[in-house]
Parts: structure tokens; C-alpha cells; sequence
């Protein structure tokens, strides 16, 4: 086994451009503009406010997000947006925000919520064991909602909504941790945005939040814990305190990436589909060797989970992949199974090598 060129199709943290490695590794023992290792950079110095001011740029033009946007680099994770959204935002309201049910990130949003105020479960998969995603014209969604929380794409079962949820009246509010800048997508219909960078776009240590500047609107804050309280990461500029500098300079790595080297978001989506599509053509056309999980209509083009007809057999495609070099196959570990994640920074090439060993096991396999 050579652990030196392992194809990484984790779940997450995922694979990054070997660019961006090659510039990160010259970073760790000095950035060239500064003369220091990035690892010891003061998070006050001028060097800074510059990384994180195009870093904003970059994710702004990326996105083609309008003034009226704030964009926040903050840590705690996605798992911290599932408390801090509910609890700025649903205090002193009555009626419910709407949530979907769609998988297990989207389940773990709705724990978090249920703690901080009042939601409503206007759909779940649970029933049908997630294998699906609703329609947005099937859903009743309520127009007093505070808000309405979805996931744009469901990593562990490799669910993703190929169009846009709810109403312009309601603040749409979305994790896109697993999909984020890996196609277009109309911003500013969004209330909120938020991502952690660990799947798509660097490493684990930061988050994005975009927010539209008229979401605290009336929204007292001042009771909450600094670190909670949006508003000071807003008038702080993302630097209330130390924030994060390695994890920030890698996502601006990849930012210029996607800008310059993809050429933008169009593009990535391109790239995507096609990975995407491979994949998903082996899946279709082994004659149900392989057995994708998700409904076609709903097919993540990040995850591709699928199962194998015993677990004898995915036990062994799994130590065979190991040992062909490709790292991370195995089902997110609520699931079992199979997934192949593909996200921005895996190349076409790895997922057609992957195909190739798919296609080879199958045929030694029958
Ligand atoms: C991985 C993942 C999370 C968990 O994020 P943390 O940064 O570990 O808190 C949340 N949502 C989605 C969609 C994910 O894929």
C-alpha cells in the first residue's frame, strides 16, 4: 500500500487542491509577503485584515452577494449555528420556525433548535429512512415562521435539493457546510448562509456565515454571551478574538483557486457534474451490484452513497479499496454502507480511477 498518494473521498475533512497544499506547505515555514511561518502570524497585523478582507471579496464575488450581506468567519463548527441561529432568533416569538427533517444533519439542527424556542417539523424522512427529499411545491410552508432551516445537501446519506426551498417572505436560512461555492446558487435569496469549511472549501477551525444585514433587525442581543452574539463579530470583523488565521489563509487559497484557476462557481459546477455523473453511470449500469441510496431525482453530487448486496462484500470492497490507495469509502458510521465524497478539491481523475476499480471489482466479484 502506498500511504503516500491515498485518494481522500472522506466524508470530511475533504480533499484540497494540490495547489493550495503546495502553497500552504511554503506558508507553514514562511509566507512570502511576511517572512513568518503562517502558523505564528499576529491575527492584529496588517498582513491579517488583508487575508481576511479577500477572503470576504473573493466569497462576495463567488456568490455575487450585494452590500447588504455580511460575511462572518467564525468558529464552533456548524454545530454551533445550529444553537446560535435559534437562539438569537427565535426569543420572544410565538410561532414556530419551520424545519425539515431530511437526514441526520438536518436532525441534529432540530435537537440543538428545540432547546432554544419553538419550531415546527414541516417534513421528515425519517419514515422512508431518508432516502428522499420533498418538493418545495408539496411543502406548506408557514408564512409567520420566523424562519425556515434547511440542509442543502445531506453528507451522511447523499441527499441534495437541486432547487430553491420556501418563501421570498420568510428568512430562508441554510446549511450549506457540504455544498458550499461547489455550484451557483441565487444568494440573495437567503437570510442566512452558513458553512463550515472542513468538506468543501479548507480545513476544520473555521465557518462561514453570510447574513443579510437586516436579519437582527430589532433583536435584542446584548444578553448573550460575547462569543454568541453575532453582532460583535460584525463590528469586529470577524477578529472579536484570535480568530483561526491558518484555517482562514487556506480558505483564501482556495478562494483565488476557485476564482482564478476554476474561473468561478459555474465552472466548479461543472466539474462537479461530471465527477458526479461517472459514478453515478457505475452505479446505474452494474446491473444492481452497486445500489445507490439516494431517489435519482435527489442524488448529491458531493456524496455518492450506495451499498453492496452483503456486508461480506462491502467489507471486502472496502479493505481492497484501502489497499488500492483510495482512503474514506466507508458509510459515515451512523449508516454503514458505502460513500464516495467528491467534493471541489478531489480531481475528475481520482473519481475515474475510482470508477475503473469499481468496474475491476465487479468484474472479479461475479
Ligand atoms: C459535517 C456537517 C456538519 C457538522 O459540522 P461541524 O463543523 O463538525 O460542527 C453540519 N452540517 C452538515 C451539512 C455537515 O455535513
Amino acid at each position: 500500500m502506498n500511504l503516500r498518494n491515498q485518494l481522500n473521498f472522506s466524508g470530511g475533512p475533504g480533499a484540497l487542491p494540490e495547489t493550495v497544499l503546495q502553497q500552504v506547505q511554503e506558508a507553514i515555514i514562511s509566507v512570502p509577503e511576511v517572512g513568518l511561518s503562517v502558523l505564528g502570524i499576529s491575527h492584529r497585523s496588517d498582513w491579517f485584515a488583508q487575508v481576511v478582507t479577500e477572503t470576504e471579496n473573493n466569497m462576495r464575488t463567488l456568490l455575487g452577494l450585494g452590500k447588504n450581506y455580511h460575511v462572518l468567519l467564525l468558529q464552533g463548527g456548524a454545530t454551533q449555528q445550529f444553537s446560535m441561529i435559534p437562539m438569537t432568533l427565535l426569543q420572544g416569538k410565538n410561532a414556530p420556525a419551520d424545519y425539515l427533517h431530511t437526514g441526520y444533519w438536518s436532525g441534529k439542527s432540530i435537537h440543538e433548535a428545540q432547546k432554544e424556542g419553538k419550531i415546527r417539523i414541516l417534513w421528515s424522512g425519517e419514515d422512508t429512512g431518508f432516502t428522499q427529499l420533498p418538493s418545495n411545491e408539496t411543502l406548506d410552508f408557514s408564512a409567520d415562521a420566523p424562519y425556515l432551516h434547511y440542509v442543502s445537501n445531506e453528507t451522511v446519506e447523499g441527499l441534495q435539493f437541486h432547487e430553491l426551498l420556501g418563501r421570498d417572505d420568510v428568512p430562508r436560512i441554510c446549511d450549506m457546510s457540504s455544498d458550499f461555492l461547489s455550484r451557483p446558487i441565487a444568494a440573495d435569496k437567503f437570510a442566512l448562509i452558513y458553512a463550515h469549511a472542513q468538506k468543501n472549501i479548507g480545513p476544520a477551525g473555521v465557518t462561514i456565515v453570510v447574513m443579510r444585514d437586516d436579519l437582527l433587525d430589532g433583536i435584542p442581543t446584548d444578553q448573550f454571551a460575547g462569543m454568541f452574539n453575532y453582532r460583535n463579530h460584525i463590528n469586529a470583523h470577524s477578529n472579536f478574538n484570535t480568530p483561526p488565521v491558518f484555517a482562514i489563509y487556506v480558505v483564501l487559497l482556495v478562494t483565488r483557486w476557485l476564482l482564478k484557476d476554476i474561473g468561478g462557481l459555474n465552472n466548479m459546477a461543472r466539474i462537479n457534474q461530471e465527477k458526479a455523473a461517472l459514478l453515478y453511470t457505475k452505479l446505474d449500469q452494474s446491473n444492481g451490484f452497486y445500489r445507490g441510496r439516494a431517489a435519482s431525482t435527489d442524488r448529491s453530487l458531493m456524496n455518492v452513497a450506495f451499498s453492496l448486496s452483503t456486508k461480506e462484500k462491502e467489507q471486502h470492497f472496502l479493505a481492497e479499496a484501502a489497499s488500492a490507495g483510495f482512503s474514506g469509502l466507508a458509510g459515515h458510521r451512523s449508516m454503514g454502507g458505502m460513500r464516495a465524497s467528491i467534493y471541489n478539491g478531489l480531481s475528475l481523475s481520482s473519481v475515474e480511477q475510482l470508477v475503473d476499480f469499481m468496474f475491476d471489482f465487479q468484474t472479479r466479484g461475479q
